[in-house]
């Protein structure tokens, strides 16, 4: 049945195109799977990546497709390596691959976020990299996967979805891979970007943009790890009413390569906090004071010298950009200025 559709959509391309005298060659897109809810089944094993692309025949009237497994995960279990390489493996398929449109990425929704910004921090080209998910598996009733995978597809061949960075495509809805938040634990449209709204939307008729990303990706950014084996070790540290530090100095005995802070609004603490900080600080452990707060960003000065501020960033994206960064320098000054611009 299944390849009859493709046959079919196939002979109907091919049919159009001979009426018209053109031939008309469908763009070509990669789609790399690493698991997650679009690839899973409450009966059964989650999809092998080609069986998942399989699963939504309707892919090839838009694209000719290409699949490779990356790996076969709940994003919970995603790593830094897995991050590692995948940024590696884009960047060569678009190296080796002129013709190529886009690259579409599946991914678990959990952590699809950090992900995508690592990749906005290191793909070294402007065409599109579309992360696409889904909130119920595949074989649950309207699931939301085939439909999420067709619209990253869309996205990924279109023209105009060149130089915008990593973007996120669920729910019809295009969000920018910096911006986006994953705000619900149960509905579709979890995607959001507090501050700043999608930047345009998968329609019937069209891939429509309304706006574009802002701060540095893709090619603008400075950052090249193509040849780094591990990223560095950067925890994360949430400051609570009452917070001793306690946390923050076991972490400093440890001496990771830096520390972000999750702090109060306005990227106020608790004296806990800050005196746990002021000693990481003396150890010359760059630490990033991050807002728990979703919207808006921290402004002015940071309130102890030294630290660097993640101003509209949440926690866990600054703490892939202080990952990243470092892998480049740890000199204060800099991370301030990256923190400014990325
Ligand atoms: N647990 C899933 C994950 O891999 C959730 C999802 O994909 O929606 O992230």
């Amino acid at each position: 049945m299944k390849n009859t559709i493709l046959i079919v959509s196939s002979i109907m391309l091919v049919f159009t195109s001979w009426a018209s005298g053109q031939v008309l060659e469908k763009p070509e897109v990669m789609i790399l799977t690493t698991g997650g809810t679009i690839a899973s089944r409450n009966t059964g094993p989650t999809l092998e990546g080609h069986a998942l692309v399989q699963a939504v025949p309707q892919l090839i009237d838009y694209a000719s497709i290409t699949v490779e497994e990356i790996t076969r995960t709940g994003s919970s279990r995603i790593t830094p390596q897995i991050w590692l390489h995948l940024g590696k493996r884009i960047n060569q398929i678009f190296s080796q691959d002129p013709k190529l449109s886009g690259i579409v990425v599946t991914h678990g929704t959990d952590t699809l976020e950090e992900t995508a910004y690592y990749l906005n921090l290191v793909i070294k080209d402007d065409r599109p990299v579309v992360m696409v998910g889904s909130m119920r598996s595949s074989d649950r009733i309207s699931a939301d996967g085939p439909s999420n995978i067709v619209q990253a597809v869309r996205v990924a061949t279109a023209k105009h979805s060149k130089n915008r960075g990593v973007m996120i495509v669920m729910n019809d809805e295009i969000n920018s891979a910096r911006d986006a938040w994953k705000t619900d634990n149960q509905r579709v449209q979890t995607f959001r970007s507090i501050d700043h709204g999608v930047l345009g939307f998968a329609d019937p008729d069209t891939i429509i943009f309304y706006r574009s990303a802002t701060h540095l990706h893709t090619v603008k950014s400075g950052f090249r790890l193509d040849n780094i084996e591990t990223l560095p070790e950067v925890p994360i540290v949430i400051d609570y009413p009452g917070f001793d530090g306690s946390t923050i100095a076991q972490w400093t005995e440890r001496k990771p390569a830096g520390i972000v802070v999750q702090t109060f609004a306005g990227g106020r603490m608790s004296s806990g906090a800050a005196d746990g900080i002021r000693k990481a600080l003396e150890r010359n452990i760059p630490v990033v004071i991050a807002s728990r707060v979703p919207g808006g960003r921290i402004p002015g000065e940071p309130s102890i010298e030294g630290t660097v501020l993640a101003r509209d960033l949440p926690a866990h994206k600054a703490r892939v950009l202080l990952m990243v960064a470092l892998a480049d320098s740890s000199d204060q000054k800099n991370l301030t200025f990256i923190f400014s611009q990325y």
